[in-house]
């Protein structure tokens, strides 16, 4: 061993003795790799011009004043609608799964793939949120949004769980799903490079290039995911509900729903915050590349539709879901005010509208909170 290569003179650094006198804290530059954000030891307060989306030069960690209301309210929203997979009863699903003929074998099929897709999608999402838009997000209210919604994931994850232990399905056959299902290890794949990107350690925003990678995580994670990706798999599900099938699985799926439509409004309003921040990152170039993002989303969400029904049931198949992603894209372009991906598209499932539209979440949303507190359950009209 050769022993000029350790340094004797810089001894290892020592845990302090009880008591000791702590160390300074450790000044940190803005738009660093932790995310930390910088400490100001001049006493300086941080005012609400301080604040930013991204690359914060002020302390991360006053939440007020508020400057993202928005984001704030969120966070207050996401909290009166807490609920719990376990509230819901999964006898009747139970019974229904068990006997030979309340479901078809397309039902079964569609059913099965559709758990298996969100049973891992729910974490993938929670590890995007936390490994990978947390560090960057550099204000406190959205952060304190961010630590609500990564435990709906959580929430939803379990779900997934009491599910597959509810009725008796083959664990590893649904978790393992992403890998072994070509058309749903495309999706992950696909959403998977973006937040790959950022959660090396290594990455920072603060130049274009590495702003506009953040910008695609966010568009990929909630525009795509929460917000496309998501809605073949409700209007499977609830279309199912409304026919009295799996009403178990349907009533969770619409208290997902309802996360899942605040994950996707705050992430549009975060994006369409950094860029309202960051003039120069949105060119027309990227605005093109955003809606080819969208389009080839909807083609590997298209693709999922036929393989999780290919003949389709009461109600529902898969062109008509290929119309309503059609649909949904446009809706998630407009959001992000890009020009349509397909401009003549029509929503097939008006019913799924009623739930999701967003002029009624407000409504939807109190009608919630009253059935929570009587703790019952949620009604299909
Ligand atoms: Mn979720
Ligand atoms: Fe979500």
């Amino acid at each position: 061993m050769d022993t000029n290569m350790l340094d004797w003179s810089d001894p290892a650094p020592v845990a302090p003795a009880p008591g000791a006198a702590p160390q300074p804290a450790q000044k940190l530059e803005a738009g660093d790799a932790t995310g930390l954000g910088a400490i100001d030891e001049s006493g300086g307060r941080v005012s609400v011009d301080d604040k930013a989306m991204i690359n914060c030069r002020a302390d991360v960690n006053q939440l007020l004043p508020l400057k993202y209301r928005w984001a704030w309210e969120k966070y207050l929203s996401a909290c009166n609608n807490h609920w719990m997979p376990t509230e819901i009863s999964m006898q009747a699903d139970i019974a229904q799964w068990k006997s030979r003929d309340a479901l078809t074998e397309e039902e079964r099929r569609a059913i099965k793939r559709n758990l298996g897709f969100f049973a891992t999608s729910e974490s993938l999402v929670a590890n995007n949120i936390v490994l990978a838009v947390y560090r960057h997000l550099t204000n406190p209210e959205c952060r304190q949004y961010l630590l609500r919604q990564a435990f709906e994931e959580a929430v939803h994850t379990h779900t997934f769980q009491y599910i597959v232990e509810s009725l008796g399905l083959d664990e590893g056959e649904l978790f393992n799903m992403y890998r072994e299902v070509p058309s749903i290890t495309a999706k992950a794949a696909w959403a998977l490079k973006y937040t790959q990107n950022l959660s090396d350690p290594a990455f920072a925003t603060g130049t274009p290039d590495n702003d506009r990678a953040f910008l695609r995580d966010l568009i990929a994670f909630y525009v795509v995911f929460e917000g496309m990706w998501f809605y073949t798999g409700f209007a499977q599900i609830l279309s199912l509900g409304r026919r009295g099938r799996m009403v178990g699985i349907a009533e969770q799926y619409q208290y997902i729903l309802r996360d899942e439509s605040i994950h996707l409004n705050f992430g549009i309003d975060v994006i369409n915050q950094i860029r309202a921040e960051n003039p120069g990152l949105w060119t027309r170039e990227f605005a093109e590349e955003v809606r080819g993002m969208l389009r080839e989303a909807c083609e590997l969400e298209v693709a999922y539709g036929r393989d999780t029904m290919p003949r389709g049931f009461l109600g529902l198949n898969a062109a008509l879901c290929e119309q309503y992603m059609h649909f949904i894209t446009n809706r998630r372009c407009a959001q992000l005010a890009l020009a349509p991906v397909f401009p003549e598209a029509e929503n097939p499932f008006p019913w799924m509208s009623e739930v999701m539209d967003l002029k009624k979440e407000k409504n939807f949303f109190e009608t919630r909170v009253i059935e929570y507190q009587n703790g019952g359950a949620l009604s299909w009209d």
